[in-house]
């Protein structure tokens, strides 16, 4: 079969491999219909995220058709539709059983103290190999899939393998309350669903800071209120149109890749952000394989988070749903101890969201279909990363059709 392969930092293949056979009771193979590149993904090839083991096959969003189930796995049949968890959790834990599925102690093969399991992911987090294929072995399968109902099209279902629950948790730890302020950082697809699930918990404004015009574009269509960082210093103007008090409640969907948005009025600010960031980048990425415009990493790897402190107004909540790898370790402590602010993070429990996520679509409460802006089928992938890395103009979230790979 064909699916997308890592070999290297900058180096990702579409390769054809043996096809996945079950190897555990709770086991499930599902031929996968749909499956996308994450800026998850983006973070591995750049090498933001290191460790990732040669050979194991990216990608950790996935709709498909379950092919054959182990004889631990009662709940599926053949035949039936899913929409795959990113995460990989056993359901028996006492994490899991209280909802804490991307803690769960069970499912990573490294021990309960490794970290979140995912699919496609670096050497720590299993490794269990991807989505981005033609088949997939789904471990923990009675668990980690949901059904899916006729009316949710595989387009929409995608969407909640990952970055709708995600987005909608980063939502949940926010902790919004009708009528706060909320500003999600950074308009990519996880930012676009933040932005619709505070608006599903009723703030009373939304504001969104990216420096792509046509996320921005996107975010307004959503009713956000848009700033653009290359244009003008996000924290004056989040001041400005707060009347000086900041937001009740910030939402980092950037992660460890920020950009500083050197171009335009703010280049000064932009400039001083990146010699400050200088060491933590050799930290984070210790190795790099730039290839022309591709796979370069962020340039500052901490500014969200910098921002984010200063913008949120006193005592008020960051959530933080952006990736970043164990090897980050600054964060402005000092300021946010001394605003009083909380601030709650972590991975998606995906579990727990999907199938709410699933019936809110089905009633026509979202549809997310408007984020998905390419389609490829999954010989277009390698190209489809290139394209998504370089943040060119409307790549907002690129789908993969995996059985139009013939
Ligand atoms: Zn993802
Ligand atoms: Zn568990």
């Amino acid at each position: 079969m064909k699916a997308v392969v890592f070999h290297g930092v900058g180096d990702i293949r579409l390769d054809s491999v043996s096809e996945p056979k079950i190897q555990k009771p709770n086991d499930a193979i599902v031929r996968l219909t749909a499956s996308a590149i994450c800026g998850t993904d983006l973070h591995m090839v750049r090498g933001t995220m290191a460790g990732m083991k040669p050979g194991t096959i990216l990608g950790h969003e996935g709709v498909g058709v379950v092919e054959e189930v182990g004889t631990a796995v009662r709940n599926f049949k053949k035949g039936d539709r899913v929409v795959i968890g990113s995460t990989i959790a056993c359901g028996n834990c006492s994490y899991c059983r209280a909802g804490h599925y991307a803690q769960c102690d069970k499912a990573n093969p490294n021990g309960p103290e490794a970290g979140t399991a995912f699919f496609g992911g670096p050497a720590e987090t299993g490794p269990f190999d991807g989505l981005q294929a033609e088949y997939a072995r789904v471990p923990f399968a009675n668990i980690g899939m949901v059904k899916l109902p006729d009316e949710v099209t595989d387009e929409q279902a995608i969407l909640i393998s990952d970055i709708f629950p995600t987005a909608y948790f980063g939502a949940e730890l926010a902790h919004i309350e009708p009528g706060r302020t909320v500003a999600v950082f950074g308009c990519g697809p996880v930012g676009q669903f933040a932005i619709a699930s505070a608006k599903l918990k009723d703030a009373g404004r939304v504001f969104a800071i990216d420096c792509i015009p046509s996320r921005l574009e996107m975010a307004r269509d959503q009713n956000a209120e848009v700033i653009d960082f290359s244009q003008e210093d996000p924290i004056e103007a989040l001041k400005g149109l707060t009347g000086g008090i900041g937001v009740d409640r910030g939402i980092d969907c950037v992660g460890v890749d920020a950009v500083s948005g050197s171009q335009g009025p703010a280049t000064d600010v932009a400039k001083d952000i990146v010699k400050k960031a200088k060491p933590d980048l050799r930290k984070v990425a210790p190795i790099t394989n730039e290839q022309g415009d591709n796979w370069h990493p962020g340039d500052s790897p901490s500014q969200a988070l910098l921002w984010e402190v200063e913008a949120i107004a006193k005592s008020g909540t960051l959530s933080i749903i952006g990736v970043y790898p164990q090897t980050v370790n600054t964060f402005p402590i000092g300021a946010a101890m001394n605003k009083n602010l909380t601030v709650r993070m972590g991975n998606c429990n995906h579990r727990r969201y999907i199938p709410m996520l699933v019936n809110m679509v089905r009633a026509g409460v979202v549809n997310p279909t408007e984020i998905l802006t390419q389609r490829e089928p999954i010989t277009g992938a390698i190209d489809g990363y290139k394209e998504f890395d370089s943040r060119m103009p409307g790549w907002i979230k690129v789908m993969l059709e995996p059985e139009k790979a013939a």
